[in-house]
């Protein structure tokens, strides 16, 4: 299986469901998937490269934010120039794209999909997940229920909501999401790159549609 455009972006806010769609697409089209979020794992736990590892360790570590160009480093270190690509969770505001576009100079990105969802319904999937306190098994009021009502399936115990999957906290994060990425959408609108797709709805559909867009 081929698609024509293998040069590619995926944006969306948290719980837009855009990294799900970016293994079905990676695996079905063999294009690479790469996701920021993987390669700082990678990088922190094989230490290489080891002065790249030591600079992303003091950030992670300390729950700040990586530089831009510290991400851009760690993009390079994986990312083919003249083969096939798709960045998930990469650039995250403009200066990341900038980065990027002079990199790739002439020979640059085939397409951004934009995957859109109302700030209601990816609240309510960031608000979804319980946790046992006990084991650390995840739940999932919607997909993933415990068989009796909160409580976890193996010890019993009432389950919780952690500080990350509380209303207040996906708030912020939607909010700092829409400042630093949704000038991204301009950006790429300007370049006709960008492609819009309804996200609230079934894996299957939002699939379709990606692999629709990918074969024109
Ligand atoms: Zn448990």
């Amino acid at each position: 299986m081929t698609v024509k455009k293998t040069r590619i972006i995926f944006l969306g806010p948290p719980g837009s469901g855009k990294g799900t769609q970016a293994q079905l697409i990676s695996k079905k089209f063999r294009i690479p998937h790469i996701s920021t979020g993987e390669i700082f794992r990678k990088i922190i736990s094989t230490n290489k490269p080891q002065k790249l590892a030591s600079a992303i360790k003091k950030y992670v570590q300390n729950g700040l934010l990586v530089p831009d160009e510290i991400v851009f480093r760690a993009l390079k270190s994986v990312l083919d120039t003249n083969g096939k690509f798709l960045l998930d969770g990469y650039p995250r505001n403009i200066k990341q794209a900038q980065l990027l576009d002079d990199y790739l100079g002439d020979n640059g990105i085939d397409i951004v999909i934009y995957f859109k969802v109302p700030d209601k319904e990816i609240i309510k999937r960031l608000t979804a997940r319980r946790t046992c306190p006990k084991c650390g098994r995840v739940y999932n009021i919607y997909t993933l229920k415990p068989k009796k009502d909160n409580l976890c399936d193996v010890c019993n115990v009432k389950l919780i909501i952690r500080q990350d999957d509380k209303v207040t906290t996906v708030k912020k994060r939607l909010k700092i999401y829409k400042e630093d990425t949704m000038p991204l959408v301009e950006y790429y609108k300007k370049r006709n790159l960008l492609v819009e797709i309804n996200a609230n709805d079934t894996v299957d559909n939002v699939y379709n549609s990606v692999v629709k867009i990918l074969e024109k």
